[in-house]
């Protein structure tokens, strides 16, 4: 029996394919998870992050395959999303229950300024017992300007990250993570918890769609990461299972559960969430010994890139985020050298390390 009796903020991710009937939205499934929601609202709040807009809008043009154009997708989003909010909103009226639209996009979180409007916001709507109702906001946000999250999995764990929810609920097609496809393999079986994410999980999320939704298992075990590393538990279950939310809630076991990770510090989240402003190249050796939770010496580094303050976040080997005591210039002077060289080239008063252990923070940890 798993326990969610001291979550105090859930966020539920509702995908494409639980939600579609056909080339429409399924209004009867709305209206179920609208029931489950209200039920639980006393215990709990409840976020929901829901796809769909893309979908919905290429129904009402009459389209039934897969929309691929940025500006078709665009303007399917545009003309679906009200049309989402629509039904949500009846449903949840039905239960006496208001509920508010939120759109993201990736950069609205990357921008602290933004990101604590949008955690007033909803702190804001949370107090009103309003369910706030996110997607991303479709209609803008492209990869080519570098603003789009791609997927509703990964839009739901940044959510779930940002306003400290205890608890993600990926709702999909897929009831569980097995061990190996289930699509393909009749002997696959799924996996009750999952406490480590190996690379043999990785390889078995094999990608999955339909011919609206995006994701499949790899963005959901992405999402996992985001999230429990945030301090965050994850199920994956079946959305079309009876009265899911609930039961999940009240502590049975269906889908796979991935229990949170400890919540990290406040400066270590800063660190991961910044936007690197640089980029370097360090060797083997420094690579193993900053895991081993040793400091980044200049010795080990091999290439600077881009412009940077000393006290910017910087990205080492696209692996590692880390807190850089030397601007730019300073590095691309003393990179490769031993660090008592350091004061006869940059003069006296440095630190002696680029970062220390407590400055870093793994990307793949
Ligand atoms: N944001 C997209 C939509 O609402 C869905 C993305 C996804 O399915 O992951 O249509």
């Amino acid at each position: 029996m798993r326990n969610f009796s001291q979550t105090a903020r859930v966020v539920v991710k509702i995908g494409t394919h639980c939600l579609s009937a056909g080339a429409t939205v399924d209004s009867g499934y709305i209206r179920a998870i609208s029931r489950q929601v209200a039920a639980v609202l006393e215990k709990h709040h409840v976020l929901i992050v829901s796809s769909g807009a893309i979908g919905m809008g290429a129904g009402e043009l009459g389209i039934t395959e897969r929309v691929t154009s940025i500006t078709m997708r665009q303007a399917c989003a545009a003309m679906g999303q009200p049309l989402l909010m629509q039904e949500y909103r009846q449903a949840f009226a039905e239960r006496g229950v208001k509920v508010a639209q939120v759109l993201l996009t990736s950069d609205v979180l990357a921008n602290r300024r933004s990101y604590l409007n949008l955690r007033n916001s909803v702190e804001t709507l949370l107090g009103l017992g309003v369910v706030p109702i996110f997607n991303e906001n479709d209609s803008i946000s492209t990869n080519e300007i570098g603003s789009a999250f791609g997927d509703n999995d990964t839009l739901s764990a940044y959510v779930a990250s940002k306003i400290d929810a205890d608890l993600l609920i990926i709702l999909s097609d897929i009831d569980a993570l097995y061990d190996a496809d289930p699509r393909r393999n009749p002997d696959a079986k799924p996996y009750r918890t999952v406490t480590e994410i190996t690379p043999q999980i990785e390889r078995t999320a094999g990608a999955a769609g339909s011919a609206f939704a995006v994701g499949g298992m790899e963005t959901k075990i992405r999402a996992v990461k985001i999230a429990r590393r945030a301090g965050c538990a994850v199920v994956i279950a079946s959305g079309r299972e009876e009265r899911v939310i609930e039961r999940i809630l009240e502590g049975e076991e269906l889908g796979t559960l991935f229990p949170a990770e400890p919540r990290m510090s406040a400066r270590e989240r800063w660190i991961l969430n910044s936007r690197p402003s640089g980029r370097i190249v360090i060797d083997k050796g420094a690579l193993k010994a900053i895991r081993a939770k040793k400091s980044l010496l200049p010795s080990g580094v091999l290439s600077v890139e881009g412009v940077f303050d000393h006290g910017d976040v910087i990205l080492a080997n696209d692996t590692v985020k880390l807190v850089t005591s030397f601007n730019n210039v300073e590095l691309e002077n003393i990179l490769g050298r031993h660090s008592s060289e350091i004061a006869g080239i940059l003069g006296s008063g440095k630190r002696d390390v680029i970062a220390r252990p407590e400055d870093m923070v793994f990307l793949d940890r």
